[in-house]
């Protein structure tokens, strides 16, 4: 399903609504949460999707590598998380393009997804998303990890908000500290599975969902 802005763009704001959600991690790579989180990941073999920004990459290549060789989507979420809605078209571009470079480099993948940082979307990402060949995706709902309410209310707070095509946004790193602590999100990660396998749902990755969306 896409929020259509003629303003500012399409996004991907859920998907189909099967028994299938999404989960969704921003602000990394980060040293001990991405880890944690890949981990879980590969065990209970789900997939997911990591936004992450350029100057986490470039800090930490080999995480970014490791997230994209196991299978999940890397997608582009600006250089240094910048709030795009005040940024000029000069800038939105240089900060889309270098976190692409960082990304490509890490990988060896060239990303193909990008999302907003708080998701401020600007009349310039449009165009730039189309020169980049980057379907937009924004979100279904997020549940506030950033502010640590806990593992246990993480936990309850998605369960209490699933639903088909679900894209849940959590964080696996802090937009602005490279050494932010999301280890609470990475810690609830085995039960918000759990939770979702009870109710019937199945984990999907956003590579299904993108395509030509502009
Ligand atoms: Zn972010």
């Amino acid at each position: 399903m896409m929020g259509m802005d003629l303003f500012f763009g399409p996004s991907v704001e859920r998907g189909p609504r099967k028994q299938r959600i999404y989960l969704t991690f921003d602000d990394g790579p980060n040293e001990w949460a991405t880890d944690a989180i890949l981990e879980t990941l590969e065990r209970e073999r789900v997939p997911a999707s990591f936004f992450m920004v350029g100057d986490h990459v470039r800090r930490y290549p080999q995480l970014a590598r490791r997230v994209a060789g196991a299978g999940h989507l890397v997608g582009n979420h600006t250089h240094n998380h910048v709030k795009l809605h005040f940024a000029s078209r000069q800038r939105l571009r240089h900060q889309l393009e270098v976190a692409h470079t960082a990304i490509g480099w890490a990988t060896g993948q060239r990303p193909r997804a990008f999302r907003a940082p708080h998701g401020y979307r600007s009349p310039y990402l449009r165009a730039a998303a189309r020169e980049l060949a980057y379907t937009v995706f924004g979100w279904t709902f997020g549940v506030f990890d950033t502010a640590k309410p806990g593992v246990e209310e993480i936990r309850r707070r998605v369960r209490k908000r699933l639903r088909p095509g679900a894209i849940v946004l959590l964080h696996d790193g802090d937009g602005y500290d490279p050494e932010g602590d999301r280890m609470q999100t990475a810690n609830a990660l085995p039960g918000i599975i759990q939770d979702a396998r009870s109710a019937g749902y199945e984990f999907g990755s956003l590579s299904e969902l993108l395509g030509n969306h502009f």
